[in-house]
Parts: structure tokens; C-alpha cells; sequence
């Protein structure tokens, strides 16, 4: 028997760069691409962005322990339910967001705009998420079989789904054997490289809502809406999504309509449905119905510099089309939720999550395994001594502060969490949660990040989609799916992750 290849394989000279060039053209050629940093190209330099640059990539599918893809996999769905039923329990939200009200105007803002609403009564009580639940490898001993902890919940612009779909695809094409890339190739017979449909599982998740939708008599043509951020760098991962929705046999039309521009490009129908009405600014004679809003943007203060971007919030949340997602879905993937599910009450009392899942002890054991430590920072006894740690210089080193913000970036890590905390006054403490360090078992990969290889130790991060359309007064589910899969992976020396906030890189899973 030929010895074990280590993996990745070492690589000559002359194969590396072989392999740089095809994923370079790959990349290109399929769409597995970006718009370039202005650290790479200036705006003067492409005055009209027309430029395209590879998405930062693994050469290689990296190792990933088959058990614990399997479990991410199989609890998408009871993931899925979980938080439609917590967007459904509007008191258990306002709790959580009474505690963290008066010191993140943001939430603020985001629960006026729900209350609002709610004084002038929702009219579409159908609700759409596409959710993307991450997780990290962890092992205790070497005798114990790996399992997986939740990073995060994200239930608004849940990024890659695009592009995912396609770097398995650039990995299957790198690792077949048969056209001597490699001297010592490796095969796909060898290698067990799952099938990823993200990007047409997470457009199904948005034609199930549009066909509810169309359903209903609408009074116009119908239409999808990308509401976007302006200008948008992982605009190809979006524009996978909406091909797709393009491609079917039953078109759908879609259109991107940038934050800034709701107020001017749409109107409500003054009728008692409020539809919400798109009119194409390239075509002034037409009007379209909106049965579905995307948003992949919103989910940040960024994207609401001025009253009126809140206006335009509240335009959409007011209106008939299905929000993907409403205000209360939104926050129901605040990382003070997240908290508030993980840290137990006390060992006498039942799982919060029996509150959701009644009558479903599976689910609720299943989904408990998936969480690790997470405490608050309020005046509650657990809060109490999280504070405690918090600030010890020596017990702060395996843990991460986060606040109530989604995008990367927003993260404090280790030693930076004392001086951060005591630079803050103590009543804005409660708005952080503090979540204990996932360290994952080391795995080596080279990443092609503006044309160079990195080479070395990687943390590998797994994200599972999921698609669910309920409606929030009846309860009923009328679509819920597992949807495909995302690998990001950063240099270990790296504590964030995110691809788009210029830290990770696309991958794709080896199952070992
Ligand atoms: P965001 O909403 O900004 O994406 P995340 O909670 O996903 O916030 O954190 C950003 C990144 O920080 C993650 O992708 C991951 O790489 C790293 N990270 C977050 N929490 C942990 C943790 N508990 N253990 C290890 N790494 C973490
Ligand atoms: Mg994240």
C-alpha cells in the first residue's frame, strides 16, 4: 500500500502555481468572485466598477469530522421552527429587548418601528427567514468523539449562499484526478466532498413565500425586492440568489432596490391590504406588487444615517409584502437571545427552550447540545459573576465579548475585554454577552487571498441554512428546509471569521 498523502499535499513550485492560475480563471469564469477592496483597486483606477476579483478561497477542501456535518444538518429544521416560534412570542422578545433598550438606541429604533406597526395592526401575518446557523468543531479529549457548538443564530442577510454553492463546485473540479493538474492527484473517489445546494435550496425558501403570496389576488404584476446596501462588494453572491430565481421555468421578476432609495421607489396602496408598491425607475409606466421584500441590508446603524432611512423601515414593515425578515424575526437573532437560550436558569428548572418546544424533548436535548457558555452581563446572579471574569486579566483569555450587532468586526477577544468594559460606564455592560472561546482541533489549508497563498494552522467555521415560511397568528408552518451548507475558514491566528469583513476565505468540507 502507498503511504498516507499528507493533506493538503505539499506542493512544488511549479504545481502551485498551476493551481493558482486555474482558480484564478475558475473563480472568474464562474462567478466565484467579488467586487476588489479599494485596497486593491482605486476608485480611480476603475472609475465605473466594472472590475471582478476571485472571492478569497482554500486551495483545498478542508477535514471536517462527518458527525459533526451530519449534526448541523439534521437540526436545521428543529433550528428553523425554534425561531419562528420565538418571533412568534412577541413578550419573551420584549423582555429581552427591555434590558437593552435604553442603552442600544439601535434595538430602540428597531422596536419602535414593531410597535408602531403593531398600534396600526400588521396586515401580512406570513413571515419568511433564511437563517444560516454557524458552528465550530469542538473536542474535550482526544477520546471524545467531536461535537458541535453554535458561533451564532443569523436570521437577516445570512451571506454566501451564492457563492458556497459554487467553491464546492471549484474543489471538485481542482480535485479530480484525471487531467494531471497534480503529480500526485487526489481523487473524489478518495475524497468525500458533500453536494452543496445552498443557492438553489435558499431561492426555493423565497419562491415558497412569492407563490403564497401570489395566491392572494394580488392587484399588480407580482416582484421580488433585494433590498441592498449601495455600493455592495459580495454582490455576486446576491446575484446568484436572483438568477436563480430568473432561471426557473416560471420566471419571478426580481429587482435590487438600494436602502436609500425605498422612499423614492416605492409607494403603499392606499387600500386597507397596504401593498407595497415597486416602481422600476427604468421603466416609469410600470408598476409592480411586491410579494416578497429580501433584505440584505438594514441589519446594522449603518444603514440608517437619518430619520428617513427609519421611515423607509418602517415603510416596509407597515406594508402587505412578507418581510424576510419582520422587525421581531430580526431581533429574534440578537446575540442577547442567543444568550438567554444557552444560559440555564438554574439546574432545578427546565431548558428556556421548553417553552418553544413543548412537547418535543428531542429537539430541546439536540439543540442544548449544539450551545456552549454564554453568559450576560446584567445585575442577575449569573450576570454577576460573568462580570467577575470579564474583567480578570487572566480568566478573560477564553472569552469573547459581543454586542448586539451582526456584519463582523464588532467583536472584543481575550485581554482586550477589561480594558474595553472599563472604558464603558457599568449600565451599558448588560447590552454584551460573554461566550466562552471555541477552540477547535488544528487543521492545516492554504488560502488564496489578492492573488497570494497563505500556509498554515486554520479554524474552519460550518454554516447551515435553513429556509422557513410561517405564519406568525396561526402558528402554521408552510415551508421548512434544510438548505445547503457554508465553510469559512481563517487563519488561526485570525479570531473573526468573516469573508466579506475581509478576514476569511471561502471552503468547502472534506468529510472525515
Ligand atoms: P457577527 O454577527 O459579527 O458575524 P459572530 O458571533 O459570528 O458575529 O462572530 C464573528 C466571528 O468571530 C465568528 O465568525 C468567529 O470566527 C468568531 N467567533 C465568535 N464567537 C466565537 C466563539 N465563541 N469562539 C470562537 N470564535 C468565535
Ligand atoms: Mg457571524
Amino acid at each position: 500500500m502507498p503511504p498516507p498523502q499528507s493533506y493538503p499535499p505539499e506542493l512544488t513550485a511549479a504545481e502551485s502555481e498551476q493551481l493558482l492560475s486555474t482558480i484564478k480563471d475558475w473563480s472568474i469564469a464562474h462567478g466565484l468572485a467579488v467586487r476588489p477592496p479599494l485596497s486593491l483597486v482605486s476608485a480611480e483606477t476603475d472609475p465605473h466598477g466594472v472590475l471582478a476579483t476571485t472571492a478569497p478561497v482554500t486551495l483545498f477542501p478542508s477535514p471536517f469530522p462527518r458527525v459533526c456535518f451530519e449534526q448541523a444538518k439534521s437540526i436545521q429544521r428543529a433550528y428553523n421552527h425554534l425561531y419562528a416560534l420565538i418571533a412568534q412570542d412577541e413578550e419573551f422578545l420584549r423582555d429581552i429587548v427591555q434590558e437593552i433598550l435604553e442603552v442600544d438606541e439601535f434595538i430602540a429604533e428597531l422596536w419602535q418601528v414593531h410597535l408602531k406597526v403593531k398600534e396600526e395592526g400588521y396586515v401580512q401575518s406570513l413571515s419568511l427567514g433564511l437563517f444560516r446557523s454557524d458552528y465550530m468543531v469542538h473536542q474535550a479529549t482526544n477520546d471524545e468523539p467531536p461535537v458541535i457548538k453554535q458561533v451564532e443564530f443569523n436570521t437577516i442577510a445570512s451571506s454566501f449562499g451564492g457563492l458556497s454553492s459554487q467553491t464546492s463546485n471549484l474543489h471538485r473540479h481542482l480535485c479530480l484526478a484525471d487531467y494531471g493538474l497534480l503529480e500526485n492527484p487526489l481523487s473524489t473517489k478518495e475524497l468525500d466532498l458533500p453536494e452543496n445546494e445552498s443557492t438553489k435550496s435558499l431561492a426555493s425558501g423565497i419562491r415558497a413565500a412569492y407563490n403564497t403570496y401570489t395566491q392572494l389576488e394580488p392587484i399588480h404584476n407580482c416582484c421580488v425586492i433585494f433590498l441592498v446596501q449601495d455600493p455592495e462588494r459580495n454582490i455576486f453572491d446576491q446575484r446568484y440568489l436572483e438568477f436563480e430565481l430568473q432561471r426557473n421555468e416560471s420566471p419571478i421578476p426580481v429587482f435590487r432596490l438600494p436602502f436609500a432609495k425605498v422612499l423614492s421607489q416605492t409607494t403603499i396602496a392606499n387600500t386597507p391590504r397596504r401593498q407595497l408598491l415597486y416602481h422600476p425607475p427604468s421603466n416609469a409606466s410600470k408598476i409592480f406588487e411586491v410579494a416578497v421584500v429580501y433584505l440584505r441590508a438594514g441589519y446594522g446603524p449603518q444603514d440608517y444615517p437619518d430619520s428617513t432611512a427609519w421611515q423607509a423601515r418602517l415603510q416596509i414593515e407597515r406594508s402587505n409584502a412578507i418581510k424576510c425578515p419582520t422587525i421581531l424575526t430580526q431581533l429574534a437573532g440578537a446575540k442577547k437571545v442567543q444568550q438567554v437560550l444557552a444560559t440555564p436558569t438554574s439546574s432545578s428548572e427546565p431548558s428556556i427552550l421548553t417553552r418553544f418546544l413543548k412537547n418535543s424533548t428531542d429537539e430541546v436535548d439536540n439543540l442544548s447540545k449544539t450551545f456552549t457558555n454564554i453568559y450576560p452581563l446584567d445585575d442577575s446572579p449569573a450576570g454577576l459573576e460573568a462580570r467577575k471574569l470579564a474583567v480578570d486579566p487572566e480568566r478573560c483569555k477564553g472569552y469573547v465579548l459581543k454586542p448586539q450587532r451582526e456584519g463582523g468586526g464588532n467583536n472584543i477577544y481575550r485581554t482586550a475585554i477589561p480594558p474595553f468594559l472599563n472604558s464603558l460606564p457599568e449600565t451599558h455592560w448588560k447590552s454584551y454577552i460573554l461566550m466562552e472561546i471555541i477552540m477547535p482541533p488544528p487543521v492545516r489549508n492554504l488560502i488564496l487571498r489578492n492573488g497570494v497563498i497563505e500556509n498554515g494552522g486554520v479554524i474552519c467555521e460550518l454554516g447551515i441554512y435553513g429556509t422557513c415560511l410561517w405564519d406568525q397568528t396561526s402558528r402554521e408552518v408552510l415551508h421548512n428546509e434544510e438548505a445547503g451548507y457554508l465553510l469559512r475558514t481563517k487563519g488561526d491566528k485570525s479570531e473573526e471569521g468573516g469573508v466579506a469583513a475581509g478576514f476569511g476565505s471561502m471552503d468547502s468540507c472534506r468529510l472525515i
